[in-house]
């Protein structure tokens, strides 16, 4: 055992001196650590702290490497570190490597250290950061030592209150608790949401590890595992979810994890080795932990949230606890989490919650496909805000902005709640236009159509009004599908689309994968410009056995109905061309073979790269229609990536150069007769549409949502008007006029709603 330790008494005069003198707040940390690994007597003694973003920076070391200072760290919740954040609880165990939370951070050299303990800092109960001392001999810390180390934590806490730790890089937003706050996010989920917080659970940490009662354990593991599935299996018959197909699938393919064999033995082989269940669901877990965050595949990690979510579940059970899901709710209820599973979110009492907020989440999260089924406004990427928030306070999910207000002022609580009474009064006024024509108010008609990706957008087909589907983004399908749809599953999607759309078209666009796009089961090849690699048509023609599968499905689902084909990223006719011949190919074959066919096959291709400008005429003479893909096409046209923001907002969609673009386009449509749409973003904004439709284009495609804004700004306007004042804009010689400004002003003074 220890040999000496100084009294805490003498600790904390010696704390106090350093506190005292002048000096480098750097310097002061790294002789505060020195001073309590002597205490100690440890070999090493460490501090980390949070920053705002939820990392927990090494903030200063005494034994560890002393290069990885501010370099090295974790995030909350991970290592042995990260997990005394989360928990707010000293952690003392000895042989640190083999526990099943033990992360190992190669900056720092730890690996040859066989005890530690970690406290965690804080201050008025917020977490500042988590203090660490470590030896090389096995051996347990005792209570003493354990409290010295937590009188040092309320120490360097105070040194937090003095700001002296903002010398140093900014340590963490959690010192001004109760300032309002306010974190910028990515909208995942449109809407606006105003409640009290509650801080989604954190990871349930197990205490126990061993046991000798093999059978017992696994009694116990195959319980819990059969209440989780009974639970997901109660989640799944519910009418909300049941009802959209895609949160279905989600479901589904979770539970088929639940019940996976390979799963539960992997648990039970490790509770033969002498573990506890509990012990056993964490080891398991945290090997696929390891392996699935080695993938740099955003969508393969992006399954480690359901892993996660059925292991708490499993955890839970074991320890007999409800999550803080199943606690009462009262009162409207914004989620605040890490990240979430699917199912998690359904734990909670769907007609409470107005909103999710997560550090971490993407478009493509299963949460999000489950929020968007349920209607939940979701923001993510909103980075350290569950170290910003407490559960009960008032917090604001502005999903239409961006943003998550933190203990709101009266007077912004009072403009959100007039934002969602206001979203309220537009969305009936939006229904209500549903079954009414977007004609202008000098008669002429418009085609508004949405687009769409997922089985669960069907619903919105009726809701919207929509005219039909003028894009379907195939890959979407693709990339939440467990595995690659072989060709009977294909057709069976591809039906089930008919079906949802009955009478109404639907274009079809093939798979666009490639690029950001990717399917987790396919392997990815590393591009240094992924947006102009190999990607859609480019992969489809190389490779044409998955683009061949996915024309044969979709000609044989589309029998007795119109089939529209559309090709993505089409530069050149010549690749339409070979495109166009795979189709007749595959008629060909599917004619021979006795199959139905559908009525009629109209193809079409994207424009979407500049290229195509010039082979215009050329391309119109060998097209059914043109989908004009706003997207890509403004990103190449002005060399700045849709998804980097630095330069997404640096050029406006409305500068002449565009709408020139834009109109070279549509009078050309109009002169060869060849229908075009107009799919990209830009046709979801009522300004925007308005300028479109002054354009020349007639047929714009959307998401759903907009439809209704889309709408009422059209039937509203005089597009002859408008047309008039727009156009002499665009000639040559007009120099830089601000043709945003010039609509708008017209919008304003015509009182069109835009
Ligand atoms: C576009 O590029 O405008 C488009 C509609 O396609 P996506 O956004 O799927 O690339
Ligand atoms: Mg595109």
């Amino acid at each position: 055992m220890r040999d000496t330790l100084a009294g805490p008494r003498q600790l904390i005069k010696q704390l106090h001196t350093v506190m005292a003198a002048p000096m480098q707040a750097q310097d002061r940390l790294n002789q505060i650590v020195r001073i309590i690994a002597g205490n100690m007597v440890a070999e090493v003694s460490s501090l980390y702290v949070l920053r705002s973003d939820g990392f927990l920076e090494l903030y200063a070391t005494h034994g560890l490497n002393p290069s990885a200072v501010h370099r090295a760290g974790l995030r909350v919740g991970e290592g042995l570190v990260g997990r005394v954040a989360k928990t707010a609880q000293p952690l003392n165990i000895i042989n640190p490597s083999s526990h099943p939370g033990f992360q190992y951070l190669p900056e720092t050299d730890e690996d040859e250290y066989n005890t530690f303990l970690g406290v965690p800092v804080l201050r008025a109960g917020r977490m500042i950061g988590v203090l660490t001392v470590q030896n090389r001999a096995p051996r347990r810390y005792d209570n003493e030592e354990v409290e010295a180390l937590q009188t040092t934590a309320m120490v360097i806490a105070e040194i937090a209150g003095t700001g002296d730790l903002d010398q140093i890089p900014q340590p963490t937003a959690a010192l001004d608790i109760k300032r309002q706050l306010h974190v910028s996010g990515a909208v995942l989920n449109e809407g606006i949401g105003l409640g009290r917080a509650i801080l989604h659970e954190p990871r349930v940490v197990v205490t126990e590890l061993l046991s000798d009662d093999v059978e017992h354990e696994l009694a116990r593991l195959e319980s819990a595992l059969e209440k989780v599935r009974g639970n997901l299996k109660a989640h799944l018959s519910r009418n909300d979810v049941a009802a959209r197909e895609e949160s279905r699938d989600v479901l589904e393919a979770f539970l088929m994890i639940a019940q996976d064999r390979g799963w539960a033995r992997k648990m039970g082989d490790v509770i033969q080795s002498g573990l506890t269940a509990e012990a056993a669901v964490e080891r398991v877990q945290s090997d696929n932990r390891a392996r699935l965050l080695r993938s740099t595949d955003r969508m393969v990690r992006e399954r480690l949230h359901d892993l996660d979510d059925l292991a708490n579940r499993l955890l839970r059970e074991l320890q007999g606890r409800h999550s803080t899901a199943m606690a009462d709710i009262t009162g409207d209820a914004i989620i605040v989490a890490r990240s979430m599973g699917p199912a998690e979110l359904l734990d909670y009492d769907r007609a409470r919650v107005r909103g999710l907020v997560m550090e971490e989440g993407t478009p493509a999260s299963h949460v999000v496909l489950i929020a968007r089924a349920l209607g939940i406004p979701v923001i993510g990427q909103a980075h350290g805000v569950t170290s910003m928030v407490e559960s009960g306070e008032a917090i604001i999910v502005d999903a239409e902005g961006g943003d998550v207000h933190i203990r709101p002022s009266a007077e912004v609580e009072n403009v959100f709640a007039e934002k969602v009474r206001f979203r309220a009064r537009r969305h009936a006024q939006f229904r209500r236009l549903r079954h009414l024509p977007a004609t202008t108010r000098d008669g002429l008609d418009i085609t508004l159509s949405m687009n769409a990706g997922m089985l669960a957008d069907l619903p919105n087909l009726a809701e919207s009004g929509a005219a039909g589907i003028g894009l379907f983004r195939t890959e979407v399908l693709f990339m939440v599908a467990p595995s690659l749809p072989r060709m009977h599953a294909q057709e069976l999607l591809y039906r089930q689309i008919y079906t949802a759309a009955g009478e109404r078209p639907v274009v079809f666009r093939t798979l666009d994968i490639g690029g950001d796009k990717v399917l987790p089961y396919l392997s990815q090849v590393d591009e240094e410009n992924p947006a102009m690699g190999w990607r859609a048509i480019r992969l489809g023609l190389d490779r044409p056995g998955l683009l061949r599968t996915q024309i044969r499905s979709l000609l044989r689902a589309g029998a007795g109905h119109n089939l529209r084909i559309m090709f993505p990223m089409i530069a050149t006719v010549a690749e339409f061309n070979a495109a166009r011949a795979l189709v007749d190919r595959e008629r060909r074959f599917l004619h021979l073979h006795g199959y139905d066919l559908p009525d009629e096959v109209k193809i079409g291709a994207m424009l979407e790269t500049p290229s195509l400008l010039y082979e215009l005429e050329e391309l119109l003479a060998v097209v059914d229609f043109i989908s004009v893909g706003t997207n890509d096409l403004f990103q190449f046209a002005f060399a700045a990536d849709r998804s980097n923001v630095r330069v997404a907002g640096r050029f406006d969609t409305l500068s002449q150069s565009l709408l020139r673009m834009l109109k070279r386009i549509a009078d050309a449509c109009v002169a060869a007769n060849v229908p075009v749409t107009v799919c990209g973003d830009i046709a979801s904004r009522p300004l925007e549409a308005l300028c479109l439709v002054g354009l020349g284009f007639d047929h714009l495609s959307m998401p759903p949502a907009s439809i209704g804004p889309v709408k009422m700004a059209l039937r509203a306007v005089d597009i002859g008007r408008l047309r008039a004042r727009l156009l002499p804009r665009l000639e040559p010689g007009r120099g830089n006029d601000d043709i945003r400004h010039l609509v708008s002003r017209f919008a304003d003074a015509h009182d069109v709603p835009v």
